[in-house]
This record gives C-alpha cells, sequence and structure tokens, in this order.
C-alpha cells in the first residue's frame, strides 16, 4: 500500500519535460535539432541581422572605394583595418617583405625613401624606394598577386628589373636584379619568387631598389613590407580578446 502511494506522488509531483510530453505525444531529438534550426532562421529574417549584412556590405564598398583613391600609406593601413583585414583584399596589396628574411624584426634597409646623396654621382636627388642589402641571388618575391607588366635587361640605372602593376593602381618595381624568372602577362601570386638579387645597373653592391607607387605617384614602400605581419598580429589578438569576426 505505502508502495503504491509513493508511486502516485511521484506521477502527481515530477514536472512536465515539455508540453508535448504532457499531452502523451514522443519527442524525439529530431524536433528538438527543427527548433534549433528555425531559432536561428528566425534571427537571420530579423531586421536586425538584416540590417547587419547591408551595413557590411556598404562597409565593403566604401573600403574598396577608399582604396582605389586612396595615396597615403595611413588611408590604406584604415582600409584594412575597417574589413577586417579581409584575406582576397590584402593579396592584392603590396604586403610583404620582398626578399626571403629569416625573421621580421632582422629586417633592415640601407637606404630609406626621400633625399639622399646618391651615393655613385654624389648628386643630392630623391630616392624613390628603398634600398634592401641581401646576399648575390638571394630570391626576391612579388609583393601582390598580379599579372606581370614588364621585364627590362640591362637598364642604365635600375639594371636588370621587373616591374609589377597590382590593382587599385599599385605598381612595384624590383631593380638591381642578377636575373628574373618571369615574363610578361604572366599569373604570379603574392610571394612567388619573380627573380634574384643582383647588383646590376648603377649599384654599389648585391641590394634589392624597392619602389611603391599608388595612383602614380610614389610611396615610402618601408611600412608595406609589414602589412602582412600586421594582419597576423591583429587576427592573434583578436583570438585572444575571445570575440570571433
Ligand atoms: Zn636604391
Amino acid at each position: 500500500m505505502q508502495q503504491y502511494l509513493k508511486y502516485f506522488a511521484l506521477i502527481f509531483l515530477l514536472p512536465a519535460k515539455s508540453p508535448l510530453l504532457a499531452q502523451g505525444i514522443p519527442v524525439g531529438k529530431d524536433s528538438v535539432l527543427e527548433l534549433e534550426i528555425s531559432e536561428r532562421e528566425k534571427w537571420q529574417a530579423s531586421p536586425l541581422w538584416l540590417e547587419k549584412q547591408v551595413i557590411q556590405e556598404e562597409i565593403k564598398k566604401f573600403a574598396y572605394n577608399l582604396l582605389r583613391y586612396a595615396v597615403t600609406y595611413r588611408d590604406i593601413f584604415n582600409v584594412l583595418r575597417i574589413t577586417h583585414w579581409d584575406a582576397a583584399l590584402i593579396q592584392n596589396i603590396p604586403s610583404l617583405v620582398p626578399i626571403q628574411q629569416a625573421q621580421i624584426k632582422n629586417f633592415k634597409i640601407t637606404s630609406g625613401f626621400g633625399y639622399r646623396e646618391h651615393p655613385i654621382n654624389g648628386e643630392y636627388r630623391f630616392h624613390g624606394g628603398i634600398d634592401i642589402p641581401a646576399p648575390h641571388g638571394t630570391p626576391v618575391y612579388a609583393v601582390a598577386n598580379v599579372i606581370v607588366n614588364r621585364v627590362v635587361k640591362f637598364h642604365y640605372s635600375l639594371g636588370n628589373f621587373i616591374q609589377l602593376n597590382h590593382l587599385n593602381g599599385f605598381i612595384t618595381i624590383y631593380g638591381h636584379l642578377l636575373r628574373f624568372i618571369v615574363f610578361p602577362r604572366q599569373v604570379v601570386k603574392q610571394g612567388q619568387v619573380i627573380g634574384y638579387v643582383g647588383q646590376s645597373g648603377l649599384s654599389t653592391g648585391n641590394h634589392l631598389h624597392y619602389i611603391l607607387i599608388k595612383n602614380g605617384l610614389p610611396l615610402d614602400p618601408y611600412p608595406f613590407c609589414f602589412l602582412m605581419y600586421d594582419k597576423f598580429k591583429a587576427e592573434k589578438k583578436r583570438s585572444y580578446s575571445g570575440s570571433s569576426k
């Protein structure tokens, strides 16, 4: 008798797990899954979600326009930042050290961008690029995706050089090469070897003369060498802070 009482008490005291169960309708795992999916679908159909998509599209359009007209490093850096270092975008922007480097902190240049006394003819004039010293035969990389525009042999000043015309008005030039291994109209990927360091043309030693032009104006290529590294740093920081893209 006591056992029966316990049994009835349990039936009345146990809360019903779901309205369906209470009505005697079996609840399978499938319907639980359906509920979860419909929650996500509800979120994706909400005005807030749609607004977020529209805003993201607008930001992208704005960023691409800004990139096309940007003529300063700061503007280009900001484009990358507002697009969360968009991978497709940065592959088309000069964003690498153009020669093989063991570590980014070892990267050094022997002559910067700007006015200087020319080491050979002594004239005080504009140095439109940076000089990166490297041993004879060091591989030279394309700094962004590109279709090769121009290769020149035995130029009186730049020696053997390669000119790459990238998207969005970027041009990069690699001078004093020992030799190049690409040809015009060849499709080249960012980081691909295009030639080797030498001292052809007007040069006092083995180095790469690296030029970066944006919308027809030369820019200091130095900060651009670290853009990919900045992307890496930004992503590392984001993953540590726990927020996802
Ligand atoms: Zn130079």
